[in-house]
């Protein structure tokens, strides 16, 4: 698969789109066929808020092979606007900076690459509201 084909489909694929129950409002993400909380099978399409606060973190001070070059680095879980929870790594700081209940924004990011096809993976990535 060629980079440029990946990348648009990774597009559509991180624009942070969740599903809401449109029995019980449940906002779930990622997208599922049944809802979690009353098995509904109806949702609407609700765009997730681009903010959110830390809750907790975990740092990685060694890192599966691909993440070598970025350890030590932390993975942490936010809670966004709406209550939806994301896990993700946090980053554009230092770990020792990361405080629980800080501010921060969810960005698209290069997530790893593969050094041997030279392919590029995005997703979602905490940055500090600092910034
Ligand atoms: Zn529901």
């Amino acid at each position: 698969m060629f980079p440029s084909r990946i990348w648009r489909e990774s597009k559509h694929r991180y624009r942070l789109e969740a599903g809401k129950c449109t029995k019980c409002g449940k906002v779930v993400f990622p997208y599922r066929l049944i809802c979690p909380v009353c098995g509904h099978r109806e949702f609407e399409k609700v765009i997730l808020p681009e903010t959110g606060k830390l809750l907790t973190y975990s740092i990685i001070r060694v890192a599966p092979s691909q993440f070598t070059d970025q350890a030590p680095y932390a993975i942490g879980i936010a809670e966004l606007e709406n209550g939806v929870r994301l896990l993700a790594q946090v980053a554009d700081c230092e770990v020792d900076d990361i405080k629980v209940g800080m501010d921060v924004r969810i960005e698209f990011r290069r997530v790893q690459t593969d050094s041997h096809h030279g392919v590029l993976s995005y997703g979602y990535k905490f940055v500090p509201k600092w910034y």
